[in-house]
């Protein structure tokens, strides 16, 4: 990928495909405005449809993880189930996990995105990721890879939202501990994880399903995420609210007109994608930062 810009010649437009020149303002065979996107649509089609999607949230959450474990070795968990190789706690706070504690007890409001991008151990973040990489690629043919971003980001936030309203303020509300106590449990204290943003990618496949009217796709991926949902519940400390929060998300947002695939992405809209990878980058840098600021702020 090369991130030069391109000054002359000619660029298929991002729309319709058709070969334009670099600097024209408007396509001539669709009436895309601005197909050159200022001399980068080359830099961007480099990308591929999910805009770097995958490598971004992979690499991340990989990197992430290898750093949670790298700045507290002696407090690694090396064994247990879904624990295995899992990072200190102390670490997982210091780079942005979210959920009750973090988000009402100490305004930690950032952690909000932060937390997607942590994992609490292998098999967590091996399965998050697998799933990403099976369900991203679909949601970028289907709502191209603004949208994709976007949704991933939005649901992300709503499953922090959730769990972290649930555990703050709706622990012990009868009818919802008596229907669900046993089963969601009480929202959480913390939180960390991808499998919001992925619960997410299934609630947008669903949508699509239901505008494309495509009653086979809706039924398949209603029973992968119901499958995932019972499989949560088995395993103990499965933020089941944050599951449910990324789901609703993902599920709801994707009714809104702009996610409308008939409605073709426009000039600016791919900086959507960059404002989503941005936010998600400053919301993991702003713990650490925040750490090391707050005693010097103290002190003075
Ligand atoms: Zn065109």
């Amino acid at each position: 990928m090369k991130f030069q810009r391109q000054t002359s010649g000619s660029i298929a437009c991002p729309t319709c495909r058709q070969l334009v020149n670099i600097q024209v303002p408007r396509c001539p065979h669709c009436g895309r405005r601005n197909p050159g996107l200022w001399g980068y649509a080359r830099t961007v089609q480099s990308l591929g449809t999910d805009l770097g999607f995958l490598p971004f949230v992979t690499w991340g959450c990989l990197g992430l993880y290898a750093l949670t474990l790298v700045v507290n070795i002696p407090g690694i968990r090396p064994t247990g189930g879904m624990d295995i190789m899992a990072p200190d706690g102390s670490s997982l706070f210091l780079f942005g996990a979210t959920g009750a504690i973090p988000i009402f007890a100490l305004g930690r409001w950032w952690t909000l995105l932060s937390a997607a991008w942590l994992h609490g151990g292998l098999l967590h973040v091996g399965f998050n990721l697998a799933w990403i990489r099976f369900l991203a690629p679909a949601v970028a043919r289907f709502y191209g890879g603004s949208r994709l971003y976007l949704i991933y980001t939005l649901s992300a936030i709503a499953s922090s939202g959730l769990t972290s309203i649930v555990g703050a303020f709706f622990p012990d509300i009868p009818i919802l501990s008596l229907i669900l106590g046993n089963v969601l449990g009480g929202g959480a204290s913390f939180s960390i994880g991808a499998s919001g943003g992925l619960f997410g990618l299934f609630g947008a496949i669903i949508t699509y399903g239901q505008r494309t009217r495509d009653p086979s796709l809706t039924q398949t991926v209603l029973i992968w995420a119901a499958l995932g949902f019972v499989l949560g519940l088995l395993f103990p400390g499965v933020d089941n609210w944050g599951h449910l929060g990324g789901f609703l998300g993902g599920f709801l947002v994707t009714k809104l007109p702009w996610f409308d695939p008939e409605r073709k992405l426009g000039h600016k809209d791919f900086l959507i994608a960059i404002a989503c990878a941005v936010g998600s980058i400053l919301s993991v840098l702003f713990s650490p930062i925040h750490a090391l600021l707050l005693p010097l702020l103290l002190s003075l």
